[in-house]
């Protein structure tokens, strides 16, 4: 069985992102980018599952600019096989990466699809879904984990209040929550042999999909400011201004 794990090149986590001044998006001048930390967790699980014995071949997917070269090198360090790279300057929203992510399954036919649950710089936690409903394939999404058994794969969901378990039938798409596993950190003898492992560079158009944005981003702004906060003496002045904001 083949995975294909689609990863998208984000701001990284830890950098706190600075609104461009005219409020018409995020500034990525300079700024530190890496793998998204969920996509992270997707490539640690195909890996696992493959060390298994349950997967042959993992392949790493992009859509991005030239620069998603460096996060399928990561992605191909931590243990993918090989890469596609989607080439495009254009910022691509879920349901046009869906539809080409829709062109690279049909081409290379997985068993399954573990994508992240969502990615941090849009947040949009879209893109499996969307994938699932163009192919009309089952899906297991905010997997806390995967139990690839013969032609099905089993799934526990993070959901409100619990753990909700899901038996998918194989071919089928799973989205990873944080909680799935803890990816492992790349050697350095491994980070060179990502650098010839094979990397194929494709553009939108070879899949026919026109990737023209359908939404418009009218004004992103900074989050409020927080207020600063009392120190309070006691336990019994802390109860009091309690019940004084009403909700104790
Ligand atoms: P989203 O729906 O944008 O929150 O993204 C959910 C997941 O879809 C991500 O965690 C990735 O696995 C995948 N994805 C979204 N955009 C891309 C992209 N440009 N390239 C590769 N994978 C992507």
């Amino acid at each position: 069985m083949k995975i294909l794990v689609p990863v998208k090149r984000v701001i990284d986590y830890n950098v706190k992102p600075r609104v461009k001044a005219d409020g018409t998006g995020v500034d990525l001048a300079n700024v530190k980018m890496s793998i998204n930390p969920f996509d992270e967790i997707a490539v640690e699980e195909a890996i696992r599952i493959k060390e298994a014995g349950k997967a042959t071949e993992i392949v790493a997917v992009s859509i991005g600019p030239a620069k998603a070269q460096e996060t399928l090198r990561t992605a191909l360090a931590m243990g993918a096989d090989r890469a596609i790279l989607v080439q495009t300057d254009d910022e691509v929203e879920p349901l046009a990466v869906a539809k080409i992510l829709k062109a690279i399954a049909e081409a290379e036919e997985p068993g399954l699809i573990l994508l992240g649950k969502q990615a941090i710089d849009d947040d949009s936690n879209q893109t499996g879904q969307m994938l699932a409903a163009l192919m009309g394939r089952p899906q297991g999404t905010f997997a806390n984990t995967v139990d690839v058994d013969g032609d099905s794969v089993t799934v526990k969901r993070e959901v409100d209040g619990g753990l909700e378990t899901v038996k998918l039938s194989l071919p089928a798409i799973v989205t990873t929550d944080l909680r799935l596993n803890e990816p492992r950190y790349a050697s350095l003898p491994n980070i060179m042999k990502a650098k010839s492992k094979p990397l194929d560079t494709k553009a939108p158009a070879d899949y026919g999909v026109d990737t023209a944005p359908r939404l418009k981003t009218h004004k992103v702004t900074e989050p409020p400011v927080r207020q600063a906060g009392i120190k309070v003496a006691d336990v019994d002045e802390l109860v009091a201004k309690i019940k004084a904001l009403g909700i104790a």
